[in-house]
């Protein structure tokens, strides 16, 4: 059998919806991991949260039974301050408008955190930090507007938490840009330093990346020029799957992590729709209609797949009834 990975010589994965929830590993996650390392894939994992040092996702990761160590995590901290240090002199004061570890990274990395714009930084770099206050972004702002240079880990709007969405690092974002305008150099998913650092790291030459999330995963993979899988085991569902447009598709879906190690799903184009497999979408009185309904996941999966290639072809087509039938996915 030839499997999805076989095409390629790394796996980047997003975390959060994809390899656990919450406190959770997603299911099914380990053994695929434990499987794509004993087969030689060189595996990273890759999070936008920049609160956590990235010995905390490390032990977390191996609490829950991956295989993780300094090698194979990078965090939207470690790159923004990877960059800092190489933007900036030996020795520069850089403002930090986040969390004590961001802090530390920057000092690290040969920088001076310091927390006052009177302390004459040259940069400010901005990341997400929970016990974030009022004060704290006044100081940020007042320092950009002295003229230091503007950075920020990330720009996730929202959080998931288990009571509901909480802002984000994007959210402190825009409370600066609202102050002062403009907009700071982002290093994250979709913007394409994170991926390029972990293609850096690695030394892989044709990696993929596996992601929840259309607009920080998809694109981000779309951004950095490398291929991406969509899992449904986490943020974003079928629906926003067939509403992307060019440059916002996944190459490859799959119910979760394992798909890399299944057959690749292909797409052919009939003379009245698409069929993926054994599954076939069509064409009727304006609407994308699916020709039998699978009751499995992986058929359901298939026949997705043909009425998202219908539907980005055709523009404009009802696909409502043919995705109400797949109800095994999200
Ligand atoms: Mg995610």
């Amino acid at each position: 059998m030839t499997a999805l990975i076989d095409s390629y010589d790394a796996a980047f994965f997003d975390l959060d919806g994809v390899i656990y929830l919450g406190p959770l590993a997603v299911e099914g996650a380990t053994g695929a991991l434990a499987a794509l390392q004993a087969r030689g894939t060189t595996v990273m994992f890759v999070t936008n949260n920049a609160a956590r040092a990235a010995q905390v996702v490390i032990d977390q990761l191996n609490g829950l039974g991956f295989h993780a160590d300094d090698h194979n995590v990078l965090t939207s901290a470690q790159v923004a301050v990877a960059h800092l240090s190489r933007d900036l002199p030996a020795g520069a004061k850089v403002l930090v408008s986040g969390s004590d570890s961001l802090a530390a990274l920057v000092g690290q990395a040969g920088l001076v955190p310091v927390t006052k714009a009177s302390d004459e930084p040259v940069a400010v770099v901005q990341g997400y930090d929970p016990a974030m206050t009022w004060p704290r972004l006044d100081e940020a702002a007042l320092a950009i507007q002295a003229g230091a240079k503007w950075y920020a880990t990330n720009d996730d709007a929202s959080r998931p938490t288990e009571r509901g969405l909480v802002p984000g690092a994007g959210g402190a974002i825009a409370v600066i840009a609202l102050t002062v305008g403009g907009e700071p150099t982002i290093f994250g998913k979709p913007f394409r330093p994170m991926l390029d650092e972990a293609i850096r790291r690695t030394a892989a030459a044709r990696p993929i990346f596996v992601g929840d999330r259309i607009d920080t995963d998809i694109v981000g993979a779309a951004n950095a020029g490398i291929d991406s899988l969509m899992v449904f085991t986490g943020a974003h569902g079928k629906s926003d799957l067939i509403a992307t447009g060019p440059g916002e598709r996944p190459t490859h879906i799959g119910a979760n992590v394992g798909a890399l190690l299944e057959p690749v799903r292909t797409v052919e184009f009939t003379e009245t729709g698409a069929r993926c497999r054994g599954q076939e979408a069509v064409v009727r009185d304006g609407a994308i209609v699916l020709t039998g309904v699978p009751e499995d996941l992986a058929g359901q999966l298939d026949a997705l797949w043909a009425v998202a290639h219908l539907a980005w072809q055709h523009t404009g087509l009802d696909t409502a009834d043919a995705l109400a039938a797949l109800e095994l996915i999200r």
